[in-house]
């Protein structure tokens, strides 16, 4: 792995729906480094295949996925009148659709395969090798960047992340029940656990965080505290 010395990795892992994209959104626009939301990354990968017609009855068509991949271009552009960072496949505006029930259903069978993380693990790492990045995911801190600066694990009980997943999905107008939303982050945090490539794991080095025990902006300021006492 080659990165300048000179960027500066933060690392946050952690199960679904703890709040890591929150928190790192802010971080970034406070300290003034680039937000990396690599689950985004597999949920393009998940769209693409879904409407291709890769995935059946949660069976993936692995050769036609792989010989796809080097035909996807996964973008993220910063709206500033949004103030939202927002994920685009090929050009295409995508950060709706890729939020949806449908695409969360199937993403964690996706981001099991081998090929697809190392697709996407080799973009983000030409990403971080760029520049100051804070990067969001479950795999960052053991795989992406083992070497990062500063590594938080983020987590909090599976009934706290529904509620805001649930809340999240409502108030975008999604149409979807809080146990169907319940059973989704219970399923997706037992996939990602115990898949045999890069599992979710906390680090030994991780500084943990525990999202039912702080506010948003709490936590802020605790992980920019860990993080200026690295710089
Ligand atoms: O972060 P988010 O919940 O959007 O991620 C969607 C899914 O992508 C996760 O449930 C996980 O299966 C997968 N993922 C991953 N490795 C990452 C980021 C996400 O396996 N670094």
């Amino acid at each position: 792995m080659n990165r300048k010395s000179k960027t500066l990795i933060v690392a946050v892992d952690g199960y679904s729906s703890t709040g890591k994209s929150t928190v790192a959104k802010i971080i970034a626009s406070r300290l003034g480094l680039t937000y990396i939301d690599t689950g985004a990354m597999y949920r393009v990968v998940t769209l693409e295949a879904l409407r291709r017609g890769l995935i059946e009855e949660g069976k993936v068509k692995k050769s036609e996925l792989q010989k796809c991949l080097n035909d996807l271009h996964i973008g993220f552009k910063y709206n500033q009148e949004t103030g939202r960072y927002e994920t685009y496949l090929n050009g295409e505006y995508v950060e709706d659709r890729i939020r949806g029930m449908e695409v969360s259903r199937q993403v964690s069978v996706i981001a099991a395969i081998d090929f697809v993380r190392s697709f996407l693990v080799e973009q983000q790492r030409e990403m971080g090798s760029q520049e100051s990045v804070i990067m969001d995911g479950r795999d960052i801190g053991s795989v992406v960047f083992p070497d990062a600066d500063v590594k938080f694990f983020m987590t909090a009980s599976p009934e706290i992340r529904a509620e805001r997943r649930y809340k999240e999905l409502i108030d975008k107008g999604i149409k979807v029940s809080y146990e169907e939303v319940e059973a989704n982050v219970r399923e997706r945090d037992y996939i990602d656990s115990h898949r045999e490539v890069s599992p979710l794991r906390q680090t030994e080095d991780a500084i943990v965080v525990d999202h039912s025990r702080m506010t948003i902006e709490e936590e802020v300021e605790f992980m920019i505290g860990k993080i200026k006492a690295k710089y």
